[in-house]
This record gives structure tokens, sequence and C-alpha cells, in this order.
């Protein structure tokens, strides 16, 4: 029997007692609208506090956790009458220690004397040993903040640690047990412990193993979920109807002789592919994988030509502003395929190609000649897909650097595929990225999909010199700016994160900037570049750069977007241990984009032998494909750079690159899907993220 006090994993974390709207609005920033959305948001880390040591064993300059009992204390003010700090004395059964928090008076009315507290942090001498502002908590049997293995959550403005831990433990200890949504014979058979208990040890562990069972469980859980979703799309997509595209042979062959430069090999494999796709009665699902400057656009063309002559609409979105206004641009040079309308569609953009001339035109007349000018092609940006763009149906539907946009985005985008046809019939669906799909991967990762890979260069692209160089040898690479600056060039210097994070230990760009500003660079003109700032700062910096107005951009890895900056030819990549090979290698593609020599300084603050072979692979290899491959091998299970790693799918707590187990699920998935469906087995297909989404997984 339920009683009236037990919660619902289906209640909203506002009903929650203590918590309130505020609190659940900042919890939605995070992605937690549901007490199932609460239990299922997992520590980012955890730290070890489980081991209590006797005072007299401390020693200066440790973290440690002890357990004393507070003798004195006394609330001391300063010269500044805001600024109070308590002082305490705590002893144990071994000695006593001093204990000191600065600014936090309201502690002076929490603390008893004569209670015994759990203390945590990192001791100090200073005229006696001490510890200043350590984590505490009552002792009592199981302790949430201290005196165990403590999980760490990544939060947001106002909701602060200690409180959001309590929530979560109160929350599970309420909670009834939560049912399994494995059958029983995969969940034994992989020998997995209960997910009632993986949901519980993942927050708060007992012990080390324990916590290792529970998030091998919980991964198990994510990746399987992926591969039924992504085996059901398949299927799905194999059930739909689509619209067959002929191939047009002559006018294939009138565009591409009539290019200013012969197609790759490489190039004209993936556009026939595709082409074989678009004439299938079936809708393609495909994704066009290939370094930056690979040439996807002029094939993605091609796919578009194709499409219009067999009077079909087709639709090309990209990620920002400034890659559709130049996609629109390339269009509308391209033969054959300016014959045809081109439209761009952006927020600030509403602009109609036809006839060899291009018009302003408002959007929502824009919107209503569209029907009247089939076929067309529309570029464009996610203004394509807001709710009151009432757009007609589309023979092929085009993707560049999916990943960029946001999940709501392409949801919606997904919707859209699906109603706006009102034959119900299914565009052809493509998309390009720069993100290399290791043939390990392809099948586990994106089996739903078709891939093909551009893995050659058009000729003539130098590759851009690339050397490792530890933080000690810093100034090599500033000497290398400094020189290509005074020969009139620029440069980037990347940074990992935004802000300084003691997490993660690594540079932030905001930091670099000032550092570099005031202290390296000092004449120089300096510009920053992240996600944070409001667009129209980001728009003046980039214009900034691309005019030579500055010398040096320091940025977040938001410079990856295929911008092109043909006058910059060195990048310092601080961190860069923390990044996947492949991506560095994307990174690296904004340099080397003129015919001037190019360099890339690779910097890495941990220059353990393993981390540095990684890198040292960039060295000697120029093919996004093959250092993709090398990292996959080279990678141990866990490592910390995987989370840096752009274009591939996000998991919550599964490693993407953990091989062994996205096959294993795989075949889980595969032999769960003959058995059972919807009815036979409610509680595991509740739990298929998207289940109807039309855009590729992430
Ligand atoms: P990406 O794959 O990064 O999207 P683009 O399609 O933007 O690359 O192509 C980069 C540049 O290379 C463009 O200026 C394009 O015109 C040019 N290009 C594409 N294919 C070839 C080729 N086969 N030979 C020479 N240049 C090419
Ligand atoms: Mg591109």
């Amino acid at each position: 029997m339920r009683q009236a006090n037990q919660l619902n994993i289906i209640d909203p974390v506002s009903k929650l007692p203590g918590v309130g709207e505020k609190n659940a609005q900042r919890m939605k920033r995070l992605g937690i609208f549901t007490v199932d959305d609460l239990v299922h948001y997992f520590p980012f880390r955890y730290d070890d506090l489980s081991q209590i040591t006797n005072i007299r064993d401390l020693k200066t300059g440790g973290r440690y956790t002890i357990s004393a009992t507070i003798t004195q204390k006394k609330l001391r003010g300063t010269r500044n009458p805001r600024f109070k700090i308590l002082e305490a004395l705590a002893h144990d059964n071994t000695g006593s220690i001093f204990l000191v928090w600065f600014n936090q008076p309201y502690l002076d009315e929490i603390f008893k004397i004569g209670a015994t507290y759990l203390f945590s942090g990192t001791t100090t001498f200073y005229k006696t040993l001490q510890m200043q502002n350590p984590i505490w908590e009552e002792t009592r049997p199981d302790p949430t903040h201290t005196g165990r293995i403590v999980p760490v959550y990544q939060l947001t403005a106002g909701i602060y640690p200690k409180w959001f831990r309590t929530l979560i433990k109160k929350v599970l200890s309420a909670l009834p047990d939560l049912a399994d949504p494995l059958p029983e014979e995969v969940r034994s058979g992989e020998k997995l412990i209960r997910h009632n208990d993986a949901i519980r040890t993942v927050h708060f562990p007992q012990s080390q193993p324990k916590l290792e069972q529970a998030r091998y469980r919980l991964a198990f859980d994510e990746l399987l979920f992926y591969q039924l979703k992504i085996l059901l799309h398949k299927k799905q997509l194999k059930e739909a109807t689509g619209i067959p595209i002929p191939f047009n042979r002559e006018i294939a062959k009138k565009f591409v002789s009539a290019l200013p430069f012969t197609l790759t090999d490489s190039q004209k494999i993936a556009a026939w592919e595709i082409i074989k796709d678009l004439s299938r009665a079936q809708p393609a699902n495909r994704l066009l994988a290939g370094d930056v400057g690979s040439g996807k656009t002029v094939v993605a063309a091609l796919a578009t030509l194709q499409t219009l002559c067999a009077g079909r609409n087709a639709v090309f979105m990209a990620p920002t502003e400034i890659l559709a206004k130049q996609h629109f641009e390339t269009f509308t040079g391209l033969p054959e395929i300016k014959r045809f309308p081109i439209v761009l569609l952006t927020s600030s953009n509403t602009l109609l190609f036809e006839k060899n001339a291009v018009a302003l035109v408002k959007k929502p007349q824009l919107l209503k000649m569209l029907p009247q000018i089939n076929p067309f092609v529309l570029i464009g940006t996610s203004a394509l897909i807001q709710k009151n763009t009432a757009l007609p149906s589309f023979g092929l539907t085009i993707i560049d650097e999916q990943h960029r946009f946001g999940v709501q985005q392409r949801a919606k985008l997904a919707v859209r595929r699906l109603t706006r046809n009102e034959t119900r019939l299914v565009p052809h669906f493509l998309s390009l990225t720069a993100t290399p799909i290791p043939r390990t991967l392809a099948l586990t990762l994106y089996g739903d999909l078709d891939v093909s890979q551009i893995t050659q260069m058009p000729t003539g692209r130098k590759p851009v010199a690339t050397a490792v160089v530890a933080e000690p040898e810093q100034a090599r690479a500033f000497g290398e700016i400094e020189k290509q600056i005074k020969q009139g060039r620029q440069a980037f210097v990347v940074c990992p994160i935004i802000d300084p994070s003691d997490a993660l230990g690594v540079n932030s760009a905001t930091a670099e900037y000032e550092r570099l500003k005031s202290e390296i660079f000092k004449t120089r003109r300096l510009g920053l570049l992240h996600g944070r700032l409001a667009p129209r700062e980001k728009q003046k910096t980039i214009t900034q750069f691309k005019n030579q107005e500055l010398d040096i951009l320091v940025a977040t890895p938001i410079v990856e977007v295929g911008m092109d900056f043909p006058n910059a030819t060195v990048m310092l990549i601080e961190g860069a241990e923390r990044f996947g090979l492949a991506q560095l290698h994307q990174l690296r593609g904004r340099v080397g984009r003129s015919h001037h020599p190019s360099f890339c300084y690779l910097l890495a603050v941990n220059h353990s032998g393993k981390s540095r072979k990684r890198l040292e692979a960039l060295t000697q290899h120029h093919n996004g494909l093959e250092l993709a491959e090398i990292d996959l091998k080279l990678r141990g299970p866990g490592e910390l750079y995987g989370r840096l790693q752009s274009g591939y799918p996000q998991f919550k707590i599964a490693d993407v690159f953990d091989t062994d187990l996205l096959l294993k699920t795989h075949q889980h998935a595969r032999a769960i899907l003959e058995k059972y469906d919807q009815n036979s087995l409610p509680q595991l297909f509740a739990k298929i993220p998207y289940l109807h989404s039309e855009t590729h997984p992430e």
C-alpha cells in the first residue's frame, strides 16, 4: 500500500517540501522538472572524504576529514565591520585543532559547544595547525556532506551543493523502490545490479567498488536505451514513404564540368551514394562526414540540384547566421543551381535570389511568395523552424553541423519534417558533419544512419605544422605568435573553458584574455570570443577579426564552427589534452587557409607519456578520420577528454567511446526488439528518449 506521504517519480520537483517555485525554476535550468529527472541527475564527480583521520596524525597541507567535538568558539570582528571570523577549537581522543571560518558569522549560531562534527578541509600552519573554511556536518551514522564518498553535482546559480545533496537524499529515502526497466534475463545475464540500487548508490555510494557497479549499470541502461532508439528509428524510416528523386545524369554532368575545380574521388563517391539514396522511395537518412575544408558543401549542392530538377524544394539549414549567409553566397554562384530561386532566411536577413539578382524581401512577404516560386532552395538558420513560420514541403532536408543546434530546435524540426508534408511523405535527410566517425563506432553509434566519409582533401592544401609544447615552453608559442603578427598575420589562442574553474585546472578564455592583454601582448590588439557573449558582441568581434582590426582572438572552441579567416596563420591550443584528437584537428583547421605557412601549438599541462603520445599523433597525421581512429585505440576507459568532444552523442554517464559496451548493448537491443514491444515491456519502452525524433541522434 502506498502511503499518502510517499513520493511519486512523476511528481514535479516544485511539489517537494522545501523546494518552492524559485528553486524549481532554477532546477529547470539543469533540466530537472520531475522527481524522476532529479534522481537521474548524476554527480559529475565525487570527493572521497570517507577516511576519518585522528587529529594526532594530521600533517600540514593535507586534505583530511576529522570527527571532533567543539570545545570553544568565538566570533571575532575585523577592521571591516561587515567581515567576521569564527574561530573554534575542536578535539578528538588524540588531540585538538584550530578551525577558522571567514565571513560565515551565522555558523556561530549553528555550532554547539560539546557537539561532535565531521570537518573536511586542507590543513595549513599559521601559528598552529588549522583548517580554514572546512566543510562540516554533525557526526551521524550516514553523513551526507562529509565523512563519506561525497557526490559533487554540476549546479547553477542559486542552487547550493549542501541544499541539493540534502534534497536528493530526502527524495531517495521517501521514494518507493524503483521498477527495473530491464528484462530480468538481460539483467542477470549481464550480472548487473538492480536499477533501484544503482540509482541510490550513484548518489550516495558506500564504497568505490559499489560505485563502479552502479555506474556500469546506469551506463548500460543509457546505451541500451540509445540503441533501442536508433533501431526503432531505423524501422520507422523503413516503413515510411519518401519521394523518389530520379538521377538526372545530364544535369549532374553539366554541374560538375562547370565547377572551377575537379571533384576529389572521395567527393565523387559520396555524391554517388547520396544520388542513389535519393532515387529510392524510402527516405534517405545519411550522414556526410569530412574534415573541415574537404568540400562537403558542393556535394550537398549536387544533391540539391537533383532535387530541384525533379521539381521538389530543398532546404539547407546552418547553425549560425554567418554560415547560412556564406552558403547563400556559395549557392548563388554555383552553375545550374543559380537557375533556380535561392532564398535566405535568418532572423536578420531575408533575401531572394532569382534570375541572377538578389532582392531584399520582408519575411512575411517572402513566405507568401514561396508556394509560387516552386521549386526553390531555402537556406537558413533555426529561424526557419520557428513555430509561426509555415513552409511548403520539401523533397530534401540538409543540415550542416547538426550538433551545433540545440536539442529543442532539433525536436521542433523533427516535428516539422513529419507534419509539414501534406502528403505525409518523409523528405530525404542529409546531414553534414566535420566530426569523423571511426569505423568501429559507425555501426554501434549511428546504426540508423548510412554514413559517407570524404577522406581526401582537395589538392594544394598545406598541412598545418604542429608541435606539442609543455607548459614551461609556452614562450616558444608566444614567440611564434609575435613573429606572425609582425608579418601582418593573425593568431588564435583557444582555451577549453569560459570561466576559471578549480575543478578542471586549465586556463579559461576570460582569464587568459586578461593575462595576455596585460602581460604578454601588451601592444597587440586582442579580442575575446565565447558562447556566453551576446550575439551582437560575438558578431562584432568576429567582424573585427575578419577585418584584421584584431591581432589575436582568444576563444573557446566556438571558433571550430566553419568560419573562414584566411589571414590567421597560427593557433595556440591550451589544455590540449582535454580535447579529442579529431576535435583538435578540427580546431587547427581554422588556420592554414591561405598560401602562407601556418602553425599550431598544442599546450599540455598534464604531460604524462600517454598524453604526449596522443598529442604527438597530431604532428604526423593530417586526416581527421585517421586521428579519430588513433584516439579510439589509445584511450583508456573514462578518459576525461571525451567530455570536451563535440559532434558525438552526449551521454550522461556512459562513455561514447566504450566500444565494448556499445556493441554489447547494440546486440541486446536487437534481441529485445525481437522479443518485446511497448505492451509487453512498457517500463523499458517508456525510457527510450525522443522515440519519435526524426533527426540524427546526438
Ligand atoms: P567543408 O567540407 O568544410 O564544408 P567547403 O565545402 O566549405 O568545406 O569547401 C571548402 C572550400 O574548398 C570551398 O571554397 C570549396 O569551393 C573548395 N573546394 C571544394 N571541393 C574542391 C575540390 N575538389 N578542389 C578544390 N577546391 C574545392
Ligand atoms: Mg562546411
